[in-house]
């Protein structure tokens, strides 16, 4: 039977909801220090971006700019070093009852489920592609969200 998330529309057969796969996909990553490195911030990322129910403007925000560095070849100690300093002191990544802003995408070109499904083992190689093109799909509609809609903000600056 297939159905459908409710936060990011991804249509899934029973058994692969998108937080299921997500929970999958960490474990894979965990175990394959290749993969962990090569694109753990960017799928952690991607995940939040499209799922952003509960969380701050500015933990979005933050997503966004981890996943241009990554793609743009930050390491993983840069990446790391980053986010301690975007989420030191009171700023906040939850908020309970956080909606995304109004133009945010209600679908998205790829889903999780074209990255990982449970029980599935793919290559590293396959499996960072998969994910880096995740990464790419993901904040091409969210710019392209940002740019069409008239409400003045961050996201429009170059
Ligand atoms: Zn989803």
């Amino acid at each position: 039977m297939t159905q459908s998330c409710k936060h990011c529309h991804a249509v899934y057969e029973d058994g692969a909801d998108c937080e299921s796969c997500f929970h999958a996909l960490l474990a894979y990553e965990n175990e394959r220090p290749a993969a962990f490195g090569a694109v753990h911030h960017i799928t952690v990322a991607s995940y939040y971006l499209q799922h952003p129910a509960g969380y701050t403007h500015e933990a979005l925000d933050h997503w966004r700019e981890v996943i241009g560095r990554a793609l743009a070849g930050a390491s993983i100690r840069d990446l790391r070093e980053f986010s301690g300093k975007t989420f030191e002191g009171s700023k906040r990544v939850r908020e309970p009852g956080a909606t995304p802003p109004a133009w945010w995408p209600v679908s998205w070109p790829l889903a999780i489920q074209s990255v990982f499904v449970p029980d599935s083992i793919p290559e590293v190689d396959d499996y960072v592609d998969r994910a880096r093109e995740w990464a790419r799909a993901t904040i091409r509609a969210i710019d392209t969200a940002a740019s069409t809609s008239d409400t003045p903000r961050r996201a429009a600056r170059r």
